[in-house]
């Protein structure tokens, strides 16, 4: 019988004070009862709109319609037909301006909870032995570099079709953002290895602390004998507001700051990575990359954290559940406010923050009211650690080091509609070529990359 229910099934998550202290995963994920109960919300709608909003278009309606029978192998089997990466996806992707923002159930409630269900799935069969086939080879060779989402789904995709694909990753480990970016109570690093030992067991080789573009160029990858070269280099330089006292110790980039808890474990004791035992923390930014930071931040036992943003909470840019959840557990946002300059002590340690109110006044160019300085507003936060999350740029790396390769004035890769760049069988996607974007977008340009590979190998 069809659950008519207005609202979401409701999903366990860990106590907000307890896990406000811990590292451990948030939400808990539905039981098997409870993934059936919420399928059957989906009303199966002729014309499938939510897929309309999926960047690599799911079967949603199929798999649900499959989750709803009891079935979750065949839904699973139905989600990983297109999309490499279900249990990341699962949990990381905005939803709401994706599938569910096209479900007709969210017009007069709840959209039906296509991403619980597709973790659900994902998780079902995360322990279950997976019968993984390596492809027959093709004989071509191509070289990936980066082993971030984009280059994952490029490479997958790839060697399904029978190439020989060796990764070239810059870390000691791969998984770009979703290993050290993300961190570990959003997302499990053991879902991610998951997923990168499916696909090396699909025969894909990784080569990790491969700074491509000083260990090996582009044009080398090519002398090597790869017909094709996929850049998915992500957008890992961090940017800063070239504010005074950006200079001071205790102040870090989101990136840094986050690539030593995650990738470096700082917050276990028995790594010995330093970071600052802080007790005041202020996270400049509103996007994923701000919540993770300042949430971090709670859980390494500071007292108070700030997120000072310039725009309203309307206008944040994080997943909507990344900003309830970090209010639940006491993030305290100060909105329509920015820092004018960053205060040290006499040991040049940070001390405090001065920031401006603002108010919103007529839209930019990206359509969003533009933040307006109100003079003579100034007031001083008292903190020991600020932590800039104001956005990142593809490292110059690759594009300096490789004629022919040309870039915008962002400095992300130029590419045409398949993803090729200004260098003959050279193609880009993620983040490298859009800036920082979303998992899933990255995802779907490895994939319309793989398919223009293909075709450009085959037509030689
Ligand atoms: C903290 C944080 C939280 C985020 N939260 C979300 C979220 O909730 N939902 C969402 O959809 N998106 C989120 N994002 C954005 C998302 O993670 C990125 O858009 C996505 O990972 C981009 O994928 P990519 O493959 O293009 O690059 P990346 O994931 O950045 O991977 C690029 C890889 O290339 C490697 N590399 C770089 N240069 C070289 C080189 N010269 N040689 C070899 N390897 C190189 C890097 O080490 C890295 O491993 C978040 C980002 C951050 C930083
Ligand atoms: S739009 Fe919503 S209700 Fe309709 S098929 Fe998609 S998930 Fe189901």
């Amino acid at each position: 019988m069809a659950n008519m229910s207005m609202t979401k099934t409701p999903i366990a998550e860990q106590d907000p004070k307890v896990r406000a202290r811990n590292f451990k995963e948030v939400t808990l994920g539905y039981t098997a009862e409870q993934a059936v109960e919420e399928a059957k919300r989906c009303l199966n709608c002729k014309h499938r709109p939510c897929m309309s909003g999926c960047p690599v278009s799911v079967r949603i309606p199929e798999f649900i319609a499959q989750v709803a029978e009891g079935n979750f192998e065949e839904a699973y089997k139905i989600i990983k037909d297109t999309n490499a990466l279900p249990a990341v996806c699962g949990r990381v992707c905005p939803q709401e301006n994706q599938c569910e923002g096209k479900c007709v159930r969210g017009i007069k409630g709840e959209p039906v909870g296509i991403g619980r269900l597709e973790r659900f799935c994902a998780d079902y069969m995360a322990d279950k032995p997976m019968n993984i086939e390596k492809p027959e080879p093709n004989g071509h060779k191509v070289a990936v570099v980066g082993a971030g989402p984009s280059s994952l789904t490029a490479a997958g995709d790839l060697a399904k079709l029978g190439y020989d694909v060796t990764v070239y990753e810059a870390f000691h480990t791969a998984g770009g953002v979703l290993m050290y970016g993300i961190p570990e109570f959003r997302l499990p690093k053991s879902i991610v290895q998951h997923e990168i030992d499916n696909l090396t067991a699909m025969g894909v080789k990784i080569m990790t602390n491969m700074v491509i573009g000083k260990v090996l160029s582009i044009d080398e990858l090519i002398e090597m004998g790869n017909e094709a070269i996929f850049i998915g280099s992500g957008a890992g330089l961090p940017r800063f507001m070239g504010i005074e006292g950006e200079g001071l110790v205790g102040v870090y980039s989101a990136n840094e700051y986050l690539t030593r808890i995650n990738l470096m474990k700082a917050y276990l004791e028995d790594y010995d990575t330093p970071i600052m035992k802080s007790e005041n923390v202020a996270v400049v930014g509103g996007g994923n990359v701000a919540m993770d930071a300042a949430r971090s931040a709670m859980r390494l036992g500071a007292k108070k954290v700030y997120v000072v943003y310039r725009r309203s909470m309307d206008e944040l840019p994080a997943r909507k559940e990344e900003v309830h959840h970090a209010q639940e557990e006491g993030i305290e946002f100060l909105v329509l406010n920015n820092p004018v300059r960053i205060i040290g002590d006499e040991n040049g340690r940070v001390c405090a923050m001065e920031c401006v109110k603002m108010e919103l006044g007529e839209p930019d160019a990206s359509g969003r009211r533009r933040p307006v300085e109100i003079k003579g507003s100034e007031f001083t936060l008292e903190i020991d650690t600020a932590i800039m999350s104001i956005g990142t740029s593809p490292n110059p790396l690759i594009r300096s080091t490789t004629p022919g390769l040309s870039a915008n004035d962002h400095g992300c890769l130029i590419v045409d509609e398949n993803e090729s760049t200004t260098k003959e069988g050279v193609y880009a996607g993620g983040d490298a070529v859009t800036g920082a974007a979303t998992v899933i977008l990255a995802m779907g340009a490895g994939k319309r990359a793989a398919a223009a590979i293909d075709k450009y190998i085959k037509s030689k």
